[in-house]
């Protein structure tokens, strides 16, 4: 009985705001929501943005940052813009900042209720950490990776999986951010390198540990 009566109530409501639109479908943004660095926005407009700058590999969520030209330029930002009226969206602004906010992650809303939501939540976090990290740090992180591909990992995967990349990423192909990226979201083997590290890049190691300790806790 009490069910009934909330679904009536429900239907009310659902009437009058259907009589008080216009016909045109107006979306508003309440599926957007953002917390500190992080956002959700709704799947169409992620899959809009994503379309704009055209990434190769396609992209489960994103990290908005500089050195990684994932931002919006103004003209993008523009386009995106267009693209939101088309979908009904009316109240754009809060979706089109974060992709224009340095730092931000962006992810879409179906990906949080996914069970790879929290392997990827960290594989972005490192990737915004290591966006906001000083030069003389990049450089110890990168030349480790570099010299670790030549000398001890060489074209051997040692991987699980890496997504993205039509099947399997070999690991010497993975550009500095993203092997710190899948190395610490647990996609490499991660004990296995780090004892490596240790051993051989003892600043980098250091900085890895800094990277993890500041990333949301692993998978
Ligand atoms: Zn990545």
């Amino acid at each position: 009985m009490m069910k009934l009566k909330i679904f009536a109530k429900l239907t009310l409501v659902g009437s009058l705001l259907l009589n008080s639109c216009a016909s045109v479908p107006v979306k508003s943004s309440t599926q957007n929501y953002c917390s500190g660095y992080e956002c959700v926005v709704p799947d169409d407009v992620f899959d809009a943005y994503e379309k704009i700058k055209n990434f190769y590999f396609g992209a489960s969520a994103v990290c908005i940052c500089k050195r990684f030209s994932t931002g919006l330029t103004k003209k993008e930002r523009k386009k995106l813009a267009n693209q939101l009226t088309e979908l009904g969206y009316r109240e754009q602004i809060d979706l089109l900042n974060p992709f224009t906010t340095n730092g931000m992650i962006v992810y879409p809303e179906s990906l949080t209720r996914s069970k790879k939501f929290n392997k990827i939540k960290k594989h972005e976090n490192v990737h915004r950490i290591m966006c906001d990290m000083s030069e003389e740090e990049l450089r110890y992180l990168c030349e480790a990776q570099e010299r670790m591909i030549r000398t001890y990992i060489g074209d051997e995967p040692l991987v699980k999986e890496v997504d993205n990349c039509f099947g399997v990423c070999k690991v010497s192909s993975l550009n500095c951010d993203e092997f710190y990226a899948y190395l610490l979201d647990g996609t490499l083997n991660k004990q296995e390198i780090m004892d490596y590290m240790k051993e051989n890049f003892p600043t980098a190691y250091q900085i890895v540990k800094k990277i993890e300790q500041l990333s949301p806790s692993s998978p």
